[in-house]
């Protein structure tokens, strides 16, 4: 009987460290038999807890990770609606006025000077303003069929040629990346395409549209040799 009690006593210590104090008190009080059965259930039920204990801890983390995501959600869209505020603060000054195939530069072309850069693309594809400014004209004109001219406060003036429709009227304000008009074929013109030409010094001064637009941070695709070697004969 003391043998076997003072066993599972061992058996107890060996696997529960913690009361060791405890037990080796039973056993020098002699209630070691008392102990015995006890003991038995008390050693099995520490353990039977461990067993759960990884589900409750990973239930707790999951739900931690929970509460942790929709922190982490509600932080970006504060910072969604920071970016908007901060985005609409500094709008871009200088957008690119149409999506499109770049296929004809400025430059000298068919012994006349081409004054603008050619982006082909579908009829209708939005044409938008590449600066902020005031239209100073929007309807026909020799050439381009129709024409959209807008003159930005720094005195850059930005014109877009044969346009199908026109979507501002002269003397309103826009903003740079605003739809203004659908591309189109009119005027001197052999497929859908935006003619596009930037003027410096109040329009006085014709410069390379490639380079103004890339001195804006705005690369177009295929525009890297701007002369000739994409001239594909696609209007004025
Ligand atoms: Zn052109």
């Amino acid at each position: 009987m003391s043998a076997a009690s003072a066993g599972s006593v061992m058996d107890v210590v060996g696997t529960h460290s913690a009361e060791a104090g405890d037990i080796a008190l039973l056993a020098n009080g002699e209630a070691a038999p008392a102990t015995g059965a006890p003991d038995a259930p008390s050693s099995s039920t520490p353990a039977t807890p461990s067993l759960p204990e990884p589900v409750v801890v990973s239930a707790l983390d999951s739900a931690a990770e929970n509460a942790q995501s929709a922190m982490l959600y509600a932080g970006t869209e504060i910072n969604t609606q920071r970016e908007i505020a901060e985005e609409q603060a500094r709008r871009p000054k200088v957008a690119l006025p149409a999506e499109g195939t770049f296929t004809s530069g400025f430059g000298m072309r068919w012994g006349a000077m081409h004054a603008g850069i050619d982006i082909a693309n579908s009829n209708g594809t939005p044409i938008l303003a590449a600066t902020d400014g005031v239209v100073i004209d929007s309807g026909p004109a020799q050439g381009f069929g129709n024409w959209i001219r807008i003159m930005s406060d720094d005195g850059t003036m930005t014109v877009y040629g044969h346009m199908e429709s026109l979507d501002v009227r002269e003397g309103e304000r826009v903003y740079a990346g605003q739809r203004i008009a659908g591309m189109g074929n009119m005027g001197f013109s052999t497929g859908s395409h935006l003619h596009f030409e930037v003027l410096l010094n109040n329009g006085s001064q014709h410069v390379d549209p490639v380079i103004w637009l890339a001195q804006h941070g705005i690369y177009l695709a295929g525009a890297g040799s701007v002369e000739g070697s994409s001239s594909i004969p696609f209007g004025s």
